[in-house]
């Protein structure tokens, strides 16, 4: 055992094969780059996939959770309850529609929304609720969607780290009103940056397609297949559309995802072994989930002496990429000082934050990497 990487081990990456070479430079030939058959390809597959009846393609999670929000109609003076303990955008979106994110606590095994603080925190200006599939583990949605039901809130899923993922069999972006996906270049799959929103409700997916696109009456792809250059502007839209390139490489990525998600499954798995021991606690996996590890997040146990910081320094200069998934949102600058929020307000989600490590996780990582990985954080910790 004295393997030892050349390099740095990064902590994400991404699976490009000759496939998605050759569907992107087919489209690059073709000399028609936006919004067109590839998008439409594309969408289809997706809904097929996730199994919804719409699948609007944008160019990224965070156009796709603001015209969910749009389209279902939040709006000033309105409240959507969100996780702390996400990226910035799953609370920005709100702030969008001029609505107020209002912070709920996670569950401290999923690291999920909690069902339990969504309904302490429901009050009659609250329209909506964002849980997020934290690290690829599907929140608990059940008791989530009682609570939308009995208090008539819209449920908008941050689907961003768990494309694939199941909850009761049922395909994560399938539960709910909407759903809204990410295709960054570090998700589960990609198309360098990208988007998608499924919905089962023909009233939002025609809102979204429409303010996508400028508000237009007609799609880039319509106008140039017809003759005539009328088209209408009937709502405000922005400019969030997914190209053809794009959209070709996700179309490849969807095909090969049950595999590379397979592939993240296995490599969670091995690092689990490796990893059970008092000072580690490792990923959680509910009863009837599919976890697709989007991130492979442990947390130190309450009787590791080193700081997390340190670990994280620690693990760099063992050529080990870690990161941190997240700093809570509303302890960031630009939240204390719009709504003054404070440390002390979610003791579940600071404490948790303050111990959580993400190890290198990602489709091309060999055996001998993780069992490197593992090695050297037991040996920093324990
Ligand atoms: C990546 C991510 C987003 C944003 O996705 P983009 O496609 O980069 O806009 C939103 N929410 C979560 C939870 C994410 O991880």
């Amino acid at each position: 055992m004295s393997y030892t990487p050349h390099s740095m081990i990064p902590l994400s990456d991404n699976y490009i094969d000759e496939a998605d070479v050759r569907a992107v430079s087919s489209v690059v030939k073709s000399g028609w780059f936006t919004e067109g058959e590839k998008v439409s390809e594309f969408q289809s597959a997706f809904a097929k996939y996730v199994g919804t009846k719409h699948a609007i393609a944008v160019n990224s999670c965070t156009s796709a959770l603001h015209l969910a929000l749009a389209a279902v109609n939040i709006k000033d003076g309105d409240k959507v309850i969100v996780p702390s303990l996400s990226f910035v955008a799953t609370a920005n979106c709100v702030l969008y529609q001029h609505a107020k994110p209002v912070f709920a606590e996670i569950d401290p095994k999923t690291y999920c929304m909690d069902p339990n603080d969504v309904q302490e925190k429901i009050d009659t200006k609250t329209k909506a609720i964002i849980p997020v599939h934290f690290a690829g583990h599907p929140a608990n949605m059940k008791p989530l969607m009682e609570l939308a039901e009995d208090y008539h809130l819209k449920v908008i899923a941050d689907c961003a780290h768990a494309v694939g993922a199941l909850y009761k069999s049922n395909k994560i972006g399938s539960l709910g009103d909407v759903g809204c996906f990410s295709f960054f270049s570090n998700k589960n799959m990609t198309t360098g940056e990208g988007g998608m929103i499924t919905t089962n409700a023909d009233e939002i997916a025609r809102k979204v397609s429409l303010m996508k696109s400028h508000g237009m009456s007609k799609s880039q792809w319509e106008k140039y297949q017809q003759t005539s250059w009328r088209y209408d502007v009937i709502a405000l839209g922005f400019n969030f559309r997914m190209n053809e390139m794009q959209a070709a490489l996700g179309i490849t990525q969807l095909e090969k995802l049950d595999h590379m998600n397979e592939l993240r499954m296995r490599n969670a798995s091995r690092y689990t072994r490796l990893l059970k021991n008092k000072y580690i606690v490792t990923p959680y996996v509910m009863k009837d989930v599919k976890h697709v590890f989007y991130l492979y997040v442990i947390r130190l146990a309450e009787q590791v002496r080193a700081s997390r910081d340190q670990v994280v320094e620690k693990l760099k200069h063992m050529n080990i990429y870690a990161g941190v998934h997240y700093p809570p949102i509303h302890l960031f600058s630009f939240y204390r000082n719009k709504f003054g929020c404070q440390e002390g307000e979610l003791p579940v989600t600071e404490e948790i934050s303050k111990r959580v490590i993400s190890l290198p996780m990602h489709q091309k990582l060999s055996d001998e990497e993780i069992d490197y990985v593992a090695k050297e954080l037991i040996e920093l910790i324990c």
